[in-house]
């Protein structure tokens, strides 16, 4: 890179630009790179999905409430950021899946659903025996001879048929995408399932392996396998914001155009401000960058792609006043069933720091692919449904306590079949076309927070090595 100052400019404050933000700040000092950046971020808060808010003791995760520890980035950046202390990973406990207004345990040993252990999948209700037999075609099954994508719902139904992806992988995996497992991109969703079946042919026999300990006896684990952050995950933007001592961060400002002008980017800002900059990182959702770059045909792909609207309510009681027949930690719900709400997490027994002593919190998603009209009805009706449906599960007495209700409009992007192949085509006409500008998060590659961490960091080493190049 020349002796010439350098300007980016990160578009988007949620969790993908602060990372972005953040490891752009360590290249800088580490390697005193003559770089300049702004961060623009259109709401007047940073952090995007990631929302805490605390209210009469309780600590409610509007958005996301934890991470999978074994992605590695989530948990780093919270070490870097001194939340290692308040790192807390999940309390295990039994978990629901409701089919026909019945609770059912999950399977012992069931990974994302499908069966590692014989006896507990013999023994469960929540299949017939014709579906049991049916899945334990899987186990003679050849491997799938199509190469290439195709949805979750076609690959899983072929191997384990059709009773035990509606009972247990439907509820389990499209609860992560909020999405339709006949559309989900099997490719761009658990790639890991196909690269099991072409190595193994079976998954469960691959399932079954993939969980037989390697080497010597790894030390007893303190919990679960999501982390989240004790004090709320929003603590962690705040963190990174406070650690930002260069990058200059504009809120409540939203970037409304990006031209190409001799070899630099002209960006507008709806205060009518423009910054010249030589290169950019754009990490805003996916139906706000067609426009930014005047609908160029190669974003097509951007504009039809959909996103799930989803809400979810959070209800404090006295621990007096809720009862449930089965221990646990929560439930999600067979699409079959006639339920609102696709899930409930008994959330102070998963994560005991978010409620008082005392105290009982649950919180309930509703919203789902292809029927999403409750997110649109008012707060005090998505109550009413929700207390409704929950009062069918488990024992309720008076009202809730404390109420939070949050809305997520268009907020779970789809990667539907063929997404990873529409990214690949966007990134290499993009490159060419804006040279420079480089895309990252919960559109593209990933939705969880390590995902969009590694977007982040990912974006940062490309546009180094692209003003690098360039010079
Ligand atoms: C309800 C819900 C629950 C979830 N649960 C989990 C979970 O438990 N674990 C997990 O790992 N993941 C979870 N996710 C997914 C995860 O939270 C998101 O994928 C991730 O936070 C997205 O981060 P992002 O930075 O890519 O996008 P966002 O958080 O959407 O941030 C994008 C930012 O860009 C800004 N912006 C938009 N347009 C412009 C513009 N033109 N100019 C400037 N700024 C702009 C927006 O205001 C926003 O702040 C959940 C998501 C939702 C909605």
């Amino acid at each position: 890179m020349s002796a010439n100052r350098k300007k980016i400019v990160i578009i988007g404050g949620g969790i993908t630009g602060l990372s972005a933000a953040f490891y752009l700040e360590k290249e800088m000092k580490e390697k005193a790179l003559p770089i300049d950046c702004t961060l623009i971020e259109a709401s007047p808060r940073l952090g995007g999905k990631i929302q805490t808010i605390h209210k009469d003791g309780y600590v409610i995760e509007r958005g996301p409430d934890s991470f999978l520890e074994r992605k590695k980035s989530a948990t780093e950046l919270a070490e870097q950021l001194g939340f290692g202390e308040n790192l807390v990973n999940n309390a295990t406990g039994q978990s629901y899946v409701l089919v026909d207004e019945k609770l059912h345990p999950i399977p012992e040993g069931a990974v994302m659903g499908i069966p590692t252990k014989l006896s507990p999948f013999i023994k469960t209700g929540l299949f017939s025996v014709f579906g049991k037999a049916r899945a334990s075609l899987d186990l003679i099954l050849p491997a799938s001879e199509a190469k290439g994508d195709r949805s979750l719902g076609e690959f899983f139904r072929r191997r384990v048929g059709d009773e035990v992806v509606e009972n247990l992988i439907e509820p389990l995996l499209s609860g992560i995408y909020a999405g339709d497992i006949d559309k989900l991109s099997l490719m761009s969703t658990f790639p890991q399932f196909y690269q099991i079946e072409q190595k193994h042919r079976s998954l469960i026999l691959g399932m079954k392996k993939g969980r037989q300990p390697v080497g010597p006896k790894p030390a007893k684990k303190k919990g679960g396998m999501f982390q989240t952050i004790n004090t709320g995950l929003h603590t962690m933007v705040e963190a990174i914001e406070n650690r930002l001592e260069s990058t200059k961060i504009y809120k409540g400002t939203r970037a409304v155009q990006i031209e190409r002008q001799q070899g630099k980017y002209l960006i507008e800002l709806d205060n009518g401000q423009q910054i010249l900059a030589d290169a950019a990182i754009v990490a805003s959702p996916h139906k706000s960058i067609s426009s930014l770059f005047g609908h160029k045909e190669e974003l097509d792909y951007l504009k039809s792609m959909t996103s799930t609207s989803v809400a979810n309510v959070a209800l404090g009681f006295p621990d007096s006043a809720v009862e449930m027949e089965h221990e646990g930690t929560g439930f999600v719900i067979s699409r079959n069933s006639d339920f609102a709400i696709t899930a409930c997490t008994w959330t102070n027994k998963k994560w005991p720091h978010t409620a008082p002593k005392g105290k009982t919190l649950l919180r309930a998603y509703v919203g789902k692919a292809g029927d999403e009209s409750i997110v649109e009805q008012s707060d005090s009706e998505i109550v009413r449904i929700v207390l409704d449906d929950l009062k069918r599960i488990m024992k309720i007495s008076g009202d809730p306590e404390m109420v939070s209700v949050t809305r997520w409009n268009e907020s779970m992007p789809q990667y539907n079949v063929g997404h990873k192949q529409k990214m690949k085509e966007i990134r290499d006409t993009f490159s060419r076309s804006f040279p420079g500008i480089f895309l990252a998060g919960a559109s593209f590659d990933g939705v969880g927070i390590p995902d969009c961490i590694d977007q982040g960091n990912l974006a940062v080493n490309e546009i180094i090595e692209y003003l690098t190049k360039a010079n």
